[in-house]
């Protein structure tokens, strides 16, 4: 897509912190870090959203198994990290490119988001 930020991202036209770049998967460091590592996973293709997660088919697979990748690349494998797709406006989504959040290097806290 064009205008959409993070395909720029993946096709290397913006800048970013990469951390993986594959075929399918890019992985880079969220611009406005909530936690000591925040990563962004996305697919090279653009995908709106989790609920069009079959749009590219087994993307979501290699999403997953890059966060494995990742998590372990950061060192977090013993202490843990949490995973997250945002959708629409009550969770905030603000980029419409499918990506998934990997969050950890500090105490995540309980699932609950301040209000
Ligand atoms: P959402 O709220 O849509 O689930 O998350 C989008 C995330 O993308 C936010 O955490 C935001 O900080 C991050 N973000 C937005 N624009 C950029 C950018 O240009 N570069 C990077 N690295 N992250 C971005
Ligand atoms: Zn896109």
């Amino acid at each position: 897509m064009t205008d959409c930020i993070f395909c720029k991202i993946a096709r290397g036209e913006i800048p970013a912190n990469i951390v993986f770049n594959g075929p399918n998967v890019t992985a880079f460091r969220d611009i406005n870090p909530r936690a000591p590592t925040h990563i962004l996973i996305i697919p090279n293709q653009h995908v709106a959203d989790i609920r069009d997660w079959n749009a590219y088919g087994g993307v979501l697979n290699e999403m997953f198994q890059t966060a494995n990748q990742v998590a372990d690349m950061e060192g977090l494998s013993e202490s843990g990290y949490r995973l997250m797709f945002n959708y629409g406006p009550d969770a905030n989504l603000t980029v419409p490119h499918l990506h998934l959040h990997l969050l950890g290097g500090r105490p995540l806290g309980p699932m609950v988001m301040p209000g």
